[in-house]
């Protein structure tokens, strides 16, 4: 049950007691939102940017079941809308800290919540070359969103790295809008789905194999990229206009951190079958919490994550037993 703000210090306002506090409003955190208030839970949804996560950046999605093709704006908008007829998702509002106590208590840029269960949904963040150069010109040239950048470079000759979905989707996106695109992958062989590495093929995409950016080169904005051949050493540097950096993810996971969330190496939360976390009432789902890392298994772990949420909240000494 929401509770009314008390003191003039927004830090300090109380501005609800919840059952469960959802964390992120990508796939995973609008599916918990559904299932924990299908089931009769006190919960909210708060969300630092606006509802959607990462999949919104995606040009198309093919493969979430229902939907043959479809970009990934729209279908966040379909289920964000979806989760609103249940559960209010509190946009911009970002959480700062959370702390333990005989509730967990949660400080955001807006106030403070008490709740009994937490479920992290936080996503992850587009991890970055770290070569010189890189940092300084992006938006100047390097990108992580080939979707959200890709226009200004129709005609203009741009690389992306990687050789994961991402970097395949990209490519082909770029491509698509008439941008002048090449492919650099530090293997001989790409991880991303066979459908995308035909696809790719089909339309001629040049790719640099075996091959890594050692540096971004530019003043104001990029000219060019340092490349080096891994297996033979080779140097070359190329005259480019655009770099789309498409080397992974990096879970978002500091709130985990002061969760004493157990992780892996990589730092994505370790959970169970159920998504729950070595924390009693913690569960954590989507991205953040590593896995496939597709719309379809966000989904699942939110909806799986709220359930187990109210299994333990309805009968805590079974599930701790379990
Ligand atoms: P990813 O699958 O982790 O691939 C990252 C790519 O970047 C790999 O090819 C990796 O090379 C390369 N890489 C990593 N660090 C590098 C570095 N420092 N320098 C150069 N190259 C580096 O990441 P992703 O493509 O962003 O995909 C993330 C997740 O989202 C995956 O689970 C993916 O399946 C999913 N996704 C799915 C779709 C779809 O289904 N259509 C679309 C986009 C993303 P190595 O191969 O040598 O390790």
């Amino acid at each position: 049950m929401a509770i009314e703000g008390v003191a003039s210090d927004p830090a300090e306002s109380v501005l609800g007691d919840y059952d469960v506090v959802i964390v992120g409003a990508g796939p995973a955190g609008l599916s918990a939102g559904i299932y924990a208030r299908r089931v009769g839970l006190e919960a909210i949804i708060l969300e630092k940017g606006v509802p959607g996560g990462q999949i919104l950046t995606s040009p198309n999605i093919e493969n979430y079941p229902g939907f043959p093709e479809i970009p990934g704006m729209k279908l966040m908008e379909i289920m964000a809308d979806h989760a609103r007829r249940y559960i209010e998702i509190r946009e911009g509002e970002e959480v700062l800290r959370v702390r333990s106590a005989e509730k967990f208590e949660i400080s955001t840029t807006s106030g403070r919540y008490t709740t009994k269960a937490i479920i992290l949904a936080t996503g992850s963040s587009h991890r970055k070359l770290d070569v010189p150069g890189e940092e300084g010109l992006i938006g100047k040239g390097v990108s992580y969103c080939a979707t959200c950048d890709g226009f200004f470079y129709k005609g203009r000759e741009t690389i992306v790295v990687g050789g994961g979905n991402t970097a395949l989707t990209d490519s082909l996106y770029l491509h698509s809008i008439g941008a002048k695109v090449t492919i650099v992958h530090r293997r001989d062989s790409f991880r991303a789905d066979r459908h995308l590495q035909d696809t790719v093929k089909g339309h001629k995409i040049p790719v640099v194999w075996n091959t890594v950016v050692d540096e971004v080169v530019g003043k104001e904005e990029v000219s060019a990229v340092k490349l080096r051949n891994v297996k033979t050493g080779a140097a070359e540097t190329r005259a480019i206009n655009g770099v789309f950096v498409a080397v992974g993810e990096i879970p978002s996971s500091q709130l985990a951190t002061e969760l004493g969330l157990e992780m892996d190496p990589g730092g994505f939360v370790t959970v169970d079958r159920s998504f729950r976390t070595n924390v009693p009432f913690v569960y954590a789902a989507g991205d953040v919490s590593g896995g496939i890392r597709q719309v379809v298994a966000a989904v699942h772990g939110g909806a799986a994550a709220a359930l187990a949420c109210f299994e333990d909240l309805m009968n805590p000494y079974y599930s701790r037993l379990a």
